[in-house]
């Protein structure tokens, strides 16, 4: 999952990209409004940290540009106006928390918090973008945690890499879509990684192996989907 954080302050910043990359996301940090724009416009973001107080302007008018983009027809479009958004911000006033949640976050977490209950807020979030109301996810036989990032299929566990447990969890929040491999990369990776050219193809191919080969198809040319279950 792949989270962009709008932060001024370089101690925090680093802070959060540090925890959040130990938990598995892909972490990129903006220190401004006019960079995170360009970010959002450029890439797809699971969701984004905000901080209120930037140097080039009130996180709230970059969250309300977000907000008034066009929505996504077909074809999904950049910035996408839903994605999740959880302000992070030493203002602690209810009066400004609600300002906030009312100009479309979609959670207000005050400076200094606890990172494991961070994790856990975006969890919630993940969970509730991808329409989902239980913190497992099921499919087929397969359960997946994703707090515990564990996988049990048929009730037993089932050892992955953080890596191969990351695309497996890409590929489910998507079920049904057919994703390229560069979509799944995206999701993955930071800017700063440096991505193996063959790298999502060797994940696939084990978690094949590990799950059964039904679970993970091809779509030649195009890229890579898990079946929507007959309802
Ligand atoms: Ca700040």
């Amino acid at each position: 999952m792949r989270i962009l954080v709008v932060e001024d302050d370089a101690g925090i910043a680093n802070g959060l990209r540090t925890n959040l990359q130990q938990r598995g996301y892909a972490v990129d940090v903006c220190d401004g409004i006019a960079s995170a724009w360009g970010a959002l416009r450029a890439e797809r973001f699971d969701a984004v940290l905000l901080d209120l107080g930037l140097a080039d302007g009130e996180g709230g008018e970059l969250l309300h540009r977000l907000r008034a983009s066009p929505p996504a027809a077909g074809v999904p479009a950049l910035p996408d106006p839903a994605t999740p958004v959880l302000i992070v911000t030493a203002r602690d006033l209810v009066s400004q928390r609600i300002a906030g949640l009312d100009q479309g976050a979609d959670d207000y977490l005050v400076k200094p918090f606890d990172v494991d209950e961070l994790d856990a807020r975006l969890r919630a979030l993940l969970r509730r973008a991808a329409g989902r109301a239980s913190p497992t996810i099921r499919y087929r036989d397969i359960e997946v945690d994703p707090a515990a990032r564990t996988v049990l299929q048929a009730g037993k566990p089932v050892d992955m890499s953080p890596r191969e447990f990351s695309v497996l969890l890409v590929l489910l929040q998507a079920r049904g879509r057919v994703l390229s491999r560069q979509q799944i990369e995206e999701r993955l990776y930071s800017w700063q990684s440096a991505i193996e050219s063959n790298a999502v193809e060797v994940h696939i191919h084990h978690l094949r192996r590990k799950l059964g080969s039904g679970c993970i198809q091809t779509m030649r040319g195009v890229g890579y989907f898990m079946p929507q279950e007959a309802l």
